[in-house]
């Protein structure tokens, strides 16, 4: 897969995909058009959220060297169409189970997937090899969740749509080795910018999207910073890559890996 130069890890690395032994994740996507992250270990692979269409879905997973049939579950995080969008055509054409909390399941767009398992959040459930454990976040939808995920003593977490950083997230999402981490907008553009003033403040609020300096306070408040961070969920209207990456510079020189994920070609894969 190919991805925009500048938007590739400022320090690059290039992980071992065919180790079966190792922790691995990639996005398909990330920010306000859709979002699909995998995570992978030995003969697991699990997708969290699908707000793309099945056919680019389907593309996309072919980019990365995955075959759709070996999917094991999706995980789904809420229940915002750029998170929901192909999970219900995607599972029933694969078969594959959809693991969520019982207030994203009263969805509409999930009914008629064929398997729904459902999330309890904050207890740890486990999906062949991997350990995940559905985080609860300060988020607009019905009982949303992030996650983390672990194998092998290494943790991965994943939080990419939240208002407001909860003692709970702070608590929960210390002690990750990777973290993908929502820098959704600059407050300064959002406010200028195009949206209607209610959709200003649905994203501003604490209920709506992280802005690159509350990602910079929640790193700054964690005893223990990961070794590798994903920037994400960055909005194309409300932010921009210069603006992001001139925030989070500062951390350059103590998480030896620091990538900001695109919307449309995501990030490759990282080792946890
Ligand atoms: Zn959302
Ligand atoms: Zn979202």
């Amino acid at each position: 897969m190919t991805f925009y130069p500048e938007l590739v890890a400022v320090n690059s690395e290039i992980a071992d995909t065919e180790n079966p032994h190792k922790l691995l994740f990639c996005c398909l996507g990330s920010g306000s058009k859709g979002n699909a992250t995998l995570v992978k270990y030995a003969d697991t692979t699990v997708m969290i959220d699908c707000g793309f269409t099945y056919k680019h879905t389907i593309a996309q997973l072919e980019a990365f060297d995955i075959d759709p049939q070996s999917l094991d579950a999706v995980l789904v995080t809420h229940e915002h169409s750029d998170h929901i969008k192909g999970v219900r055509t995607l599972s029933r054409k694969l078969n594959i189970p959809v693991y969520l909390t019982h207030g994203t399941a009263r969805s509409d767009k999930i009914k008629g997937a064929p398997e729904l398992q459902y999330l309890v959040p904050d207890v740890a459930l486990r999906i062949k090899d991997i350990e995940i454990i559905p985080v609860t976040v300060p988020h607009d939808a019905h009982e949303p969740c992030q996650f983390l995920l672990r194998a092998q003593g290494r943790q991965l977490g994943v939080v990419t749509d939240l208002g407001s950083i909860s003692g709970h997230v702070q608590h929960m999402f210390d002690g990750c080795d990777a973290l993908v981490l929502e820098a959704n907008h600059d407050v300064q553009m959002l406010r200028t910018g195009p949206y209607p003033p209610s959709l200003k403040h649905r994203v501003e609020s604490d209920w709506g999207h992280l802005s690159n300096e509350q990602a910079v306070a929640f790193l700054d408040a964690l005893p223990t910073l990961p070794s590798r961070l994903v920037l994400a969920h960055i909005s194309e209207k409300n932010n921009c890559l210069n603006v992001v990456k001139n925030t989070f510079q500062r951390f350059e020189s103590r998480i030896p890996t620091v990538v900001y994920a695109c919307q449309n070609k995501g990030f490759d894969w990282l080792e946890v």
